[in-house]
């Protein structure tokens, strides 16, 4: 639950332009609401109460919770909750200070000392999900007891997990082995990765860059930047090859190994449990996708007539149009724009937005030793939350506060009414209000547009980035099954078999209507999340939340009014109800597998807003 765990928050890898027009005035966040400073004394007394009260937690209930009564259970839960909360405010607290500062000494040592007294107190603690697990795997029955209703939904999903637990001294044995085993694979494909030197011709001047800054150049105007980044980086990559397929083809059997010791049905399986969703739903929603191919196609073909190009090439993909401006905003009118967006949907939804910023909870500036990247942290304590970008005045970033806002608008909903237990809300839900979020904004900008090009940069934006999320992240799901698949008929995955399958899994979207360079065969290469040692198809938990909440916006256009308590009381649920049931409440069922057609049909709006303006 640390906001630095993944896949908590899934964030969006958005084009990190790097402006000069970013905001005059440091927006940096204020954490004195959870500890008056880094230094202060209260972090220690915080530390020692944290550290007494999970002695006696232990002493009360190790070994005992398979024999407590279902309302000693309830005591028992409530008391590890509290205690959840109090170290979750100092792991909060000193990783958000962290973060923002990687380069200050008290920053570092905070984070350094902090991280190390969580990571104990929850080693401590474990007991506690593996007697509990064990007793409700044990007794179906448990979760259903009147005492214990709001902790029902919590409770099944523990015990969906706990079936697959090893026995303890199994699991240390694991966590120890893994370290410097599967774990060192994941760490070596990151160095590797990110100690590359990649040399790009800039508009026509060669230089030579770290992956991180040539990976920036994706987005460039100058096609000739783009294709010069795009071949040398997976150039580069591709050179490498023998490493990063080592590297993959590793930990893939590793995942299938364990998978059997630990009796999953599939390599997917720990994913569905924790996203607490069903295969035949995942197989619905990504057959849906691969029957609405001809839908993206067709966007890339009108792109590729805008870029006036006879095809795309596979670095025009996500490139920004040659004849829209480059839209710019001051933070000022960013915060504005998001504010107006969330209160034309309604006055009261806008609360945590307001909150958000009359609170100073958003640190937006980019500086020196800031870390990369955008997402919100929740708060329970405080029924709050905190946002983290780096604001820069483009386009881009004003569609992040408005997504990272809703993830905030989520988080004060279910704090309001959820215990801390059930604010574990897998990715494929995690990702509502802050998708909805920024379809209030493309509405708000597509509405208030100034002129056609505007409008037009708007929509490509939208339409690039859904493109990507729906479409190309599908292809990723597929290409990992793949893998898997070649493993189990026994066939070994060297770097030009996991090449064949990933362009494999790639044309199956694009077709005929992207022309690729070679060197893209190897763009498998530098995706982390292949190579997250101990969590699996990190893919398809987007492809469903960005159609979920592209149908919840359709929904909310045909009803109105009538929509916004439904999505509020969606919100307000947490992880207390499945992603299914939570669907439900808005009108959605999304075990039909007709029922994700509703989500295209938002994408294939946008689009032909896109043409209509394309031609006028
Ligand atoms: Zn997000």
């Amino acid at each position: 639950m640390a906001p630095n765990e993944r896949p908590k928050r899934l964030t969006v890898s958005r084009s990190s332009k790097q402006g000069s027009e970013g905001p005059l005035e440091e927006i940096s966040w204020d954490l004195t609401e959870i500890f008056p400073s880094t230094t202060d004394p209260s972090i220690q007394a915080a530390i020692d109460g944290a550290s007494k009260e999970a002695d006696s937690f232990a002493e009360k209930y190790r070994g005992k919770i398979g024999s407590l009564a279902p309302v000693d259970v309830r005591r028992c839960i409530q008391d590890y909750e509290a205690l959840q909360v109090r170290i979750f405010d100092l792991d909060l607290f000193s990783t958000l200070a962290f973060q923002a500062n990687m380069t200050l000494t008290d920053t570092q040592a905070l984070h350094d000392r902090a991280s190390k007294i969580v990571a104990g107190l929850n080693k401590e603690l474990a007991f506690f999900e593996v007697e509990l697990g064990a007793r409700v795997s044990k007794e179906r029955s448990l979760p259903k007891e009147a005492s214990l209703a709001t902790y029902s939904h919590a409770l099944e999903r523990l015990g969906r997990r706990a079936i697959h637990f090893l026995s303890e001294s199994e699991e240390k044995l694991v966590i120890t082995k893994d370290q410097f085993g599967v774990r060192a694979w994941e760490e070596l494909q990151n160095r590797w990765l990110n100690t590359r030197e990649i040399e790009v011709s800039v508009e026509g001047v060669r230089k030579t860059m770290s992956y991180g800054e040539a990976n920036g150049l994706l987005h460039h105007h100058d096609r000739a930047t783009r294709e010069s980044a795009n071949r040398s980086i997976y150039g580069t990559l591709g050179g490498s090859g023998e490493i990063f397929s080592f590297a993959l083809r590793s930990i893939c059997n590793d995942w299938v190994n364990v998978g059997d010791v630990r009796r999953y049905s599939s390599p997917m399986e720990a994913s569905l449990i924790a996203n607490d969703t069903e295969k035949g739903i995942i197989d619905g929603l990504l057959s849906s996708v691969e029957g609405h191919v001809e839908l993206y196609r067709r966007y890339l073909r009108l792109k590729a007539k805008l870029m006036g190009l006879h095809k795309l090439g596979c670095h025009d993909i996500v490139a920004p149009l040659p004849q829209v401006p480059d839209l710019t905003y001051d933070y000022e009118t960013a915060k504005a724009l998001v504010t107006k967006a969330y209160v034309k949907f309604d006055d009261e939804y806008a609360a945590a937005v307001k909150d958000m910023l009359a609170r100073r909870h958003l640190d937006l500036s980019p500086r020196f030793g800031k870390m990369n990247g955008a997402f919100c942290a929740p708060w329970y304590r405080g029924r709050s939350a905190f946002v983290f970008a780096s604001f820069n005045g483009h386009l881009n970033d004003v569609f992040t506060m408005a997504h990272e806002l809703g993830h905030a608008t989520h988080d004060y909903y279910f704090e309001a009414r959820q215990s801390y237990l059930n604010m574990d809300t897998p990715s494929i839900v995690a990702e509502t209000a802050s998708i909805f979020g920024e379809l209030l904004m493309t509405d708000l900008l597509t509405g208030e547009a100034k002129s056609e090009s505007e409008k037009m940069a708007v929509l490509c934006h939208v339409l690039d980035e859904a493109g990507m999320v729906i479409f190309q992240v599908t292809a990723r799901a597929w290409f990992e099954q793949s893998l898997y698949d070649a493993i189990r008929r026994g066939e070994y995955l060297d770097y030009k078999g996991i090449c064949r399958r990933w362009t494999a899994a790639r044309d199956r979207i694009y077709g005929d209507d992207v022309e690729w360079f070679n060197e893209l065969e190897a763009e498998w290469t530098m995706k982390p999340h292949y190579y997250f040692s101990n969590y699996r198809f990190y893919n398809y938990p987007y492809v469903y939340a960005q159609l979920f909440v592209y149908a919840a916006y359709e929904r909310y256009l045909r009803e109105g009014r009538a929509f916004v308590p439904k999505f509020k009381e969606a919100l307000s649920l947490g992880s207390s109800k499945s992603p299914a049931e939570i669907g439900r409440v808005v009108g959605l069922d999304v075990a039909d597998p007709s029922f994700w057609d509703l989500g295209f049909g938002r994408f294939e709006h946008f689009l032909s807003e896109l043409e209509k303006v394309s031609k006028s």
